[in-house]
């Protein structure tokens, strides 16, 4: 097979992200319910509350914790006490410290591909705590550049594509998220492999668009030795 350039997703790719966010949103969810409110009313407002945050200060997880500072000041309304703010922050502060839970099979099949094709590890969110996860991970060294972007969009893509001359129909996107792995690398012509994951944060949910390149699917990150 011909050598071909591998951008491969990081958060719910190569390693457990969403499910631990998705564990204090469950308990986050719990306390506010005495509030009065329905769990899916208290998730929408959530996710309506982090849609704006993230348009102003990007992904991470202090602007998750600023998301969920400020759904539990508006729907407590006077009921808000500083202890759940409190409570909060201390959540939050045990997510970032969380060390990254490496997915089953991922060392070694990094290791298979590094061999025969060139990696690249395309990551969003914020740069200084996604790189801190890169290197906590030890997985570093398959790679032969780590690239951290504020959004996954085709404009990033299309950039990514220039600056590491890749020739689309030999460059591959990788990754869990259809709105910021696959669709996106599709429309520029790229090809890529959809491996989903049942955590995949709601916020990332979109139907897959197919392109003009190859769409692969597959049920675990280590089946990618079956085709490279
Ligand atoms: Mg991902």
């Amino acid at each position: 097979m011909r050598r071909n350039t591998l951008l491969i997703d990081a958060d719910d790719t190569l390693w457990e992200n969403n499910v631990f966010f998705e564990k204090l949103i469950e308990d986050f969810i719990s306390l506010v319910e005495s509030c009065g409110y329905t769990r899916a009313y208290i998730r929408h407002i959530l996710n309506e509350t982090e849609r704006k945050n993230i348009r102003q200060y990007g992904y991470g997880v202090r602007c998750f914790g600023r998301s969920l500072e400020e759904t539990y000041l508006k729907l407590a309304e006077q009921m808000a006490v500083r202890e759940t703010v409190a409570t909060i922050k201390a959540r939050v502060l045990e997510l970032e410290r969380t060390p990254p839970k490496i997915m089953d099979g991922v060392p070694e099949t990094l290791a298979y591909l590094a061999e025969r094709h060139r990696l690249i590890l395309f990551s969003k969110g914020e740069a200084a705590e996604q790189a801190a996860k890169v290197e906590r991970s030890g997985l570093q060294g398959f790679f032969e550049f780590i690239e951290i972007v504020p959004e996954k969009d085709h404009e990033t893509y299309g950039k990514l594509v220039h600056k590491h001359k890749i020739v689309k129909s030999q460059g591959w996107m990788i990754g869990n998220s259809p709105r910021s792995d696959i669709n996106p690398a599709m429309k520029i012509g790229l090809n890529a492999v959809y491996i989903p994951h049942q955590d995949t944060w709601q916020l990332e949910h979109e139907p897959v668009v197919a392109g003009a390149g190859k769409l692969v699917i597959l049920p675990a990150f280590r089946e990618l030795r079956t085709h490279f």
